[in-house]
């Protein structure tokens, strides 16, 4: 019902006009009316509507003066007449009628009268066949019929017709029957003339009638049908109780439809304040919300961005528009990431989540989006909705938050919550890689001592100090964690040797025993710590920590500044290890270390060829140590290469001393280490070592045990080439207790064999080591290889390995190794 009252009332306007001068008569006007059918007529003056005569003002004619009918019509038409503009809205014309309680006007259109509209015309021209077909003639309300004679005289019939202001009258024929006289046949007597007929005699006849039941919709079918305008209405006496007009069907319904008219238009008025309202909300929402809306077309360019969004990003409207929403792009979401968001934009028409994004000014924030897809009726994506919100600083009070749930407040360490989740996390992955893990438990020694003496803030302090300490010393990686009080825990994964653990537990007891300044006084501080190992010591973290504390308690009960395993053979082991470690270093500081030397001699003729560095320690309370306990343990450790130079430069020192006295009998072996020739820089070690002391080099040689050398992935091969290369003597010490291929050790740069001792010592009398010892020395001659015996000891074992074609032994049978102020008053003898 909008709709049609929206239209521009041209729409529904009559274009058919009749018109008429001011001067005209009535009669001349009622004719003109009669002839073209029209219900009324413009009084025109020139241009100008001056007033309009209708029907109902045809009964205002006097037609008991003669006269009255030559008036010019301008004194009885009705003015003014009102214009409206030919765009103006039915509705608002009816409005106008409305208020300006009339039933005609007039349509103008670029300052011309273009047509003419009724109230019915408005009233037709909506849906009113509803309202029709709802009603009947019985409801209508119309005023009773007048019934008058046919024998009455036309100026009394219209007489009352004005007084009654009725468009028709019923006219009782002689015969009984009806006929009807109404406005138009006024009109029409006026265009006549004739007045005096009786009403018998003017009348329409017979007037058309139907049942009071009929409905409107029903009736106006017939009026339209025949072409009348009245209808006579019986009730169920055949009785007749009104006359209906037209009009009298339109005004019936007129009420209704106007009602109706006007909650449709209150209806529309609110729906349209509302919408306004909605939008003028929704203008105000996309303004003043705090979350950032960001909206793009269908290809994902930005059409429009609220204040939000510049006040997150830092982009301003200008900058945003046109631009894709890559802009924010922080580069912190992979690939995969957006490929998953437009799959979900796609198939579902939405996407929410967290996404990492750049502002302007280059810095991270941390935002919650959701996209929305807006799509059309056939499905096409016609923009994207983005609504996002900057969640950094939630963001950053749940990292603090999750950070102070699993942090000791004071120290900044790991609390005891997220140590044992380190913890139960260490076990599953050692126990699954098959690995080892250490875990100590740390408590410091009469701590209760300094809080008590010298106040909390004091052994606040003091915490802080030994939890940065412990976190400096503690290897990369491990896990350094405060539990409660003073009690500390660190978790050292990846651990090969009980050995490495004792030193780290060493280490860390160093760095907390020391003296140091707590509010401004000395304190000595030291701790205990007690030491589990996965999987020897538990196979669960309950068990872990549980052990470790209880070592630690041994620890305490030892005198406290100490550490102590779980496993008493562990400890005792690694506490004999550690000492060892340490006074060797100490050994190496203090000139504990002495090169002895052993004779290389010629098996035939017992003569000196050559002779072994050996090292020895002279430890102060455990006399002297054989290199056999304490070269493996120095291998350990970084030890090895210390002691490795310190051999050569000795060593050196004393053949330089040799060779100025005349006295140096040939070569000199040392022993180098499998670890020194994997991970140090031997070669420039032995060159700077031999330019020290001006010595040839073809003077030294190098004794690599045949496992070592046998090593071929380890790079040793490479760095054998090169000491060859350098003029230096390579052999091969205990050879045959390895397995090496022949063809490897035609390949390798030696050319020198060592029988290793253990088959000389039975050769005698047992024939498989005598059989040994003859396929090597067959070996080594076939590859061109010199060879040493070791291990002589037995005249019979010089006479075999001599008959076997073995020129050089080494051993007891000629000479234990001696200090070198010993060998060098063998080599003075022999020169003697
Ligand atoms: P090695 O190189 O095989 O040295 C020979 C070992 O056999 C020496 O033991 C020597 O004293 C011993 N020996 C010599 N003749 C006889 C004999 O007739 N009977 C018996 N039963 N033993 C004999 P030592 O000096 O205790 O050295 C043990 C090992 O320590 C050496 O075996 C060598 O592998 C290592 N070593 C010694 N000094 C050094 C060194 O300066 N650097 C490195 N890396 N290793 C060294
Ligand atoms: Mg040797
Ligand atoms: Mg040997």
């Amino acid at each position: 019902m909008i709709s049609p009252l929206t239209q521009p009332i041209e729409q529904i306007a009559s274009a058919d006009i009749l018109r008429c001068g001011p001067q005209a008569s009535v009669r001349e006007a009622a004719a003109r009316m009669m002839e073209s059918g029209c219900g009324s007529i413009i009084v025109m003056e020139g241009d100008k509507a001056i007033g309009i005569w209708t029907e109902s003002d045809a009964l205002k004619v006097d037609f008991t003066d003669a006269h009255s009918c030559k008036q010019p019509v301008a004194e009885v038409m009705s003015s003014p007449v009102v214009v409206f503009p030919h765009h103006m809205s039915v509705h608002d014309v009816l409005g106008q009628f409305r208020q300006h309680n009339i039933r005609h006007a007039l349509i103008e259109k670029f300052g011309h009268i273009c047509g003419i509209v009724s109230l019915s015309d408005v009233v037709l021209c909506q849906g009113t066949e509803a309202f029709l077909g709802l009603k009947r003639l019985d409801a209508i309300n119309a005023p009773p019929v007048t019934i008058l004679d046919g024998s009455d005289r036309l100026p009394a019939a219209l007489a009352c017709m004005r007084n009654e202001q009725l468009t028709a009258v019923a006219v009782q024929c002689a015969d009984g029957s009806y006929g009807i006289l109404t406005q138009r046949d006024v009109v029409r007597l006026v265009a006549e003339g004739n007045w005096q007929a009786s009403l018998g005699e003017v009348c329409t006849a017979p007037l058309l009638g139907v049942p009071h039941t009929t409905s409107l919709l029903q009736a106006r079918r017939v009026i339209l049908q025949h072409q009348i305008r009245h209808l006579g209405v019986f009730d169920q006496d055949n009785k007749l109780i009104h006359i209906i007009g037209f009009r009298d069907i339109i005004q019936s319904i007129e009420h209704e439809f106007l009602l109706e008219l006007h909650g449709a238009l209150r209806e529309r008025d609110e729906a349209l304040l509302q919408s306004r309202q909605s939008l003028l909300l929704a203008d105000k929402v996309f303004e003043a919300t705090m979350e950032g809306i960001l909206i793009t077309d269908g290809g994902g360019t930005i059409q429009s961005v609220n204040p939000a969004f510049s006040r997150i990003t830092g982009y301003s409207r200008e900058e945003a528009l046109g631009k894709k929403p890559s802009l924010l792009k922080s580069g912190k979401q992979p690939p995969e990431f957006y490929e998953y968001l437009w799959r979900c934009l796609r198939v579902e028409g939405s996407w929410q989540g967290e996404v990492v994004n750049r502002r302007k000014n280059g810095l991270l924030y941390t935002e919650h989006l959701s996209i929305t897809a807006i799509r059309d009726e056939r499905g096409e994506c016609l923009h994207y909705v983005a609504v996002f919100s900057d969640i950094t600083q939630r963001k950053q009070a749940e990292e603090r938050l999750h950070f102070l749930a699993n942090h000791d407040a004071l120290t900044g360490l790991p609390n005891r919550t997220l140590f044992l989740e380190k913890l139960q996390s260490a076990v599953e992955q050692a126990a699954q890689y098959n690995r080892r893990f250490a875990l100590l438990f740390i408590d410091l020694d009469r701590f209760k001592l300094v809080n008590d003496t010298m106040g909390h803030h004091a052994g606040d302090e003091l915490l802080v100090r030994i939890a940065s300490e412990l976190q400096r010393i503690a290897p990369a990686l491990s896990t350094v964690a405060r539990l409660s009080g003073d009690e500390f825990t660190v978790l050292l994964e990846n651990i090969d040797t009980v050995q490495q653990v004792a030193s780290r537990a060493q280490n860390l007891l160093d760095a907390i025993s020391t003296e140091s300044t707590v509010a401004g006084q000395g304190v000595f501080i030291s701790a205990s710590i007690g030491i589990s190992m996965f999987p020897e010591d538990g196979a669960d973290a309950d068990a872990l920590l549980v052990n470790a504390d209880t070592a630690m308690y041994r620890a305490k009960e030892r005198g406290k500044n100490n550490f102590q395993f779980y496993t008493a053979d562990m400890n005792a082991r690694a506490i004999e290890r550690l000492k060892m470690e340490y006074s060797l270093h100490r050994a190496l500081a203090q000139n504990e270390l002495e090169v002895w030397y052993q004779p290389k001699v010629d098996l035939d003729t017992r003569q000196i060829v050559g002779a072994e560095a050996l090292v020895r320690w002279r430890h102060p309370e455990m006399g002297l140590i054989s290199p056999a306990q304490f070269i493996p343990l120095a291998e350990e450790s970084s030890l090895i290469t210390a002691i490795g130079e310190w051999v050569l430069d000795t060593t050196c020192s004393d053949m330089h001393r040799w060779l100025v006295a005349g006295v140096l009998p040939g070569r000199i072996a040392v022993n180098v280490s499998g670890r020194q020739l994997k991970y140090s820089s031997i070669v420039d070690t032995v060159s700077e070592a031999l330019h020290r002391h001006g010595l040839d080099s073809s003077l030294l040689e190098l004794e690599i045990t045949e496992s070592v050398a046998m090593d071929e992935d380890s790079g040793v091969v490479e760095v054998l080439r090169r000491l060859q290369a350098l003029g230096i003597y390579l052999s091969i010490d205990d050879f045959g207790t390895g397995y090496s291929s022949l063809s490897y050790l035609k390949r390798l740069p030696v050319r020198g064999l060592k029988i290793d001792q253990s088959f000389i010592m039975d050769l005698h009398q047992d024939r498989d080591d005598a059989a040994i010892t003859e396929a090597i020395i067959s070996i080594a001659r076939s590859l061109g290889l010199d060879l040493v015996a070791e291990g002589v000891e037995l005249e019979e074992q010089r006479q075999f390995l001599v008959a076997q074609g073995c020129r050089a032994g080494q051993g007891y049978l000629f000479s234990r190794p001696v200090p070198a102020a010993e060998f060098e008053d063998l080599l003075q003898h022999r020169f003697a």
